[in-house]
């Protein structure tokens, strides 16, 4: 009898630092989620590598996959598309295992409405001067780039209501080990468990 794996949501503003608490959490080595890597049309930034941060591929290819209904969900993000392969996220789920997205706000609404089970955190910024900071440090936006994310930020922080947790993303390693508690609890949530378990004591009867 095995449990179906959970899907696990982690959204949240640009530049809030989905992406680096992503990381820290799957450069654990204990770490048990499956990271489902996303398909992008935008260009690779310097460092990054096909097939590990990302799927890069053309607008035509992208719209393919969306005719072909290959992707969980999809999201045009300021001036480029991102979109989850749903292959990958149902296959391992059936194999038991937690399948872990990091995608913005509008991909996890849709998210929410196929998996409304899944298990859906909201990373927020201490504020919004920090998420500005974190933005242009980063070093990677132009001008105008910095403003469109900050404005879709101001938007997507409107839509909490949406997630089951909220975490505060005031440091990375707090916030690693509080989405991790959060999926721990998860998994024992009662109604997760109740089922399965007394389906185990019917097959230990003594
Ligand atoms: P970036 O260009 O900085 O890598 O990502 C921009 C935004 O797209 C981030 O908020 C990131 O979490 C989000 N994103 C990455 N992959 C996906 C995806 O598959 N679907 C959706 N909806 N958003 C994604």
């Amino acid at each position: 009898m095995k449990e179906k794996g959970l899907l696990i949501v982690l959204s949240g503003p640009s530049g809030v630092g989905k992406g680096t608490v992503r990381k820290a959490i799957f450069s654990k080595e204990d770490t048990n989620f499956e990271y489902s890597i996303s398909v992008t049309t935008r260009a690779m930034r310097e460092g990054e590598r096909d097939g590990v941060d990302y799927f890069f591929s053309t607008r035509e290819r992208f719209d393919e996959m969306i005719q072909n209904d290959e992707l969980l969900e999809y999201a045009q993000y300021v001036d480029n598309y991102y979109g989850t392969p749903v292959d990958y996220v149902q296959k391992t789920l059936d194999e038991g295992k937690d399948v872990f997205l990091e995608i913005e706000v509008q991909g996890a609404k849709q998210v929410r409405k196929k998996f409304p089970d899944g298990l859906f955190i909201f990373l927020v910024p201490p504020n919004l001067q920090e998420l500005q900071s974190r933005i242009v440090t980063r070093g990677t936006e132009t001008e105008s780039s910095i403003q469109n994310r900050m404005n879709a930020a101001k938007e997507e922080l409107d839509m909490m209501h949406l997630y089951d947790y909220v975490v505060v993303n005031d440091d990375i390693e707090k916030a690693c080990e509080t989405v991790e508690s959060i999926v721990v609890a998860e998994h024992c949530r009662r109604e997760r468990v109740e089922k399965l378990y007394k389906k185990r004591l019917e097959v230990n009867k003594c």
